[in-house]
């Protein structure tokens, strides 16, 4: 009988901060304690902003304090420390440049050539993925339009835009053996982008999954629509690739539905959520002969979920059809102790230049916020290993 993986793997606080001095340590407990505190999450956010807004020299204090929790480095060169360290443990990592660049047809290509530039490194380095936005390489307004209207003139000549600047990206990753893994954004702009990396995927997953869509499973109808594609994919031969996210844009997406008055496509609760993304999982898992998944997720049930699934269905802990990733800062208790059982594991490591990925902070930031007084998995973790080290007594 093959060993069943449980919660309590996930407090292993010894492995999980395994790569971080006292120090490091000491420095994320004061973080997560002020992200947890009401008063200073809320202040310090406000006072972030007005500060940057002013020009305001703070850029070195974020840098060694939020910026180094959540993000890799300024640059490539920066996050290289760490994708070294994470390589120690099993860990890939995927650094992503999380800064948007300028809404403009010069801004497009910049972007796919900075793209370009990035997979080579990624390449290089023998990391395994890279994430495009499409964002990055048609106009919103373009996106929207071709969601809505495929067949007009408009619609046409962009869509031909974007996969003409997709296919370049591509045929860059296939020379560095880098897999592509598209994000998913807003629904009012995803019809297009499901459209073009499908197109592509009938032409680059042929023998196998070099090329992933994104699934968000807080959309009512995700299964239908992961069986939708599995049956294009099976009817054109090829592979498909997917990931799976719940979903990030949960707030914005119910004020539009209530602000033009239609249905909203996410779920009414978290428990409808959460059903959706196991019976994907689930799907996914039992089709792994045609699909391979990449599952982008800090809940750690899900991942105790997949892991017995993949026991129950004999599929290798390393099988290379499936992939588990968080992101850089947030859960080092679930990435590090799924790679120490061989599973694969990916860190999204997000770099840029400080004052362009405060958004990106900020986002993270509230995620870590304490809700209705309880403190974030994160914080309660790190006081635990401080403990256990005995560096300070007084926590
Ligand atoms: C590596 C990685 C890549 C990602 N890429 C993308 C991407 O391309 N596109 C994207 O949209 N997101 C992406 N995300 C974010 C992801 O979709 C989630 O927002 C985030 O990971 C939190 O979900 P969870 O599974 O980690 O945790 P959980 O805490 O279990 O779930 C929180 C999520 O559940 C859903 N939810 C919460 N409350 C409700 C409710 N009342 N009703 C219905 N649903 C609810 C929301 O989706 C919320 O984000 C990515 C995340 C990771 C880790």
């Amino acid at each position: 009988m093959k060993k069943q993986i449980n919660k309590n793997l996930f407090n292993n606080t010894r492995l999980a901060y395994i790569s971080k001095s006292n120090s490091d340590l000491i420095k994320s407990y004061l973080i997560f304690w002020s992200l947890n505190n009401q008063f200073f999450s809320k202040i310090g956010t406000a006072l972030l902003q007005f500060f940057l807004k002013l020009n305001f020299p703070i850029k070195s204090i974020l840098k060694k304090t939020i910026f180094s929790q959540f993000c890799g480095g300024e640059t490539l060169d920066e996050c290289n420390k760490i994708v070294l360290t994470l390589s120690k443990h099993n860990i890939f990592s995927m650094p992503d440049y999380s800064v948007e660049g300028e809404e403009s047809e010069k801004g497009f290509e910049d972007n796919m050539n900075k793209t370009i530039q990035i997979i080579d490194f990624i390449g290089k380095s023998k990391l395994p993925f890279y994430v495009v936005k499409l964002t990055g390489l048609i106009s919103y307004n373009s996106l929207e339009k071709i969601s809505n209207d495929k067949n007009s003139e408009f619609s046409k000549n962009e869509y031909l835009k974007l996969k003409n600047r997709l296919e370049k990206i591509i045929l860059s990753a296939i020379e560095n053996n880098v897999s592509l893994l598209i994000d998913a954004e807003e629904s009012w702009i995803q019809d297009s982008i499901d459209s073009v990396s499908l197109d592509l995927m009938n032409k680059y997953n042929k023998k196998s999954v070099f090329l992933y869509l994104t699934f968000q499973c807080y959309k009512k109808g995700t299964l239908d629509r992961i069986k939708n594609s599995f049956q294009i994919s099976k009817k054109n031969n090829f592979k498909l690739g997917v990931k799976l996210v719940r979903g990030a844009y949960m707030e914005k997406e119910r004020e539009r539905a209530l602000k033009y008055g239609y249905d909203s496509p996410i779920h009414d609760s978290k428990n409808n959520t959460d059903i959706e993304f196991n019976n994907s999982i689930e799907f996914c898992v039992k089709n792994l002969a045609n699909i391979s998944m990449w599952i982008g997720s800090h809940n750690e049930d899900s991942f105790i979920r997949i892991a017995s699934l993949m026991n129950k269905n004999n599929i290798k802990k390393d099988d290379q059809r499936v992939w588990f990733s968080q992101l850089y800062g947030m859960s080092e208790n679930i990435s590090f102790n799924l790679a120490k059982l061989g599973y694969n594991v990916v860190i999204l490591v997000p770099f840029g230049p400080i004052k362009k990925t405060i958004p990106y902070l900020i986002r993270r930031a509230k995620e870590n916020s304490s809700v209705k007084g309880q403190s974030s998995r994160q914080f309660l973790l790190v006081k635990n290993e401080i403990k256990r080290r005995k560096i300070l007594t007084l926590i």
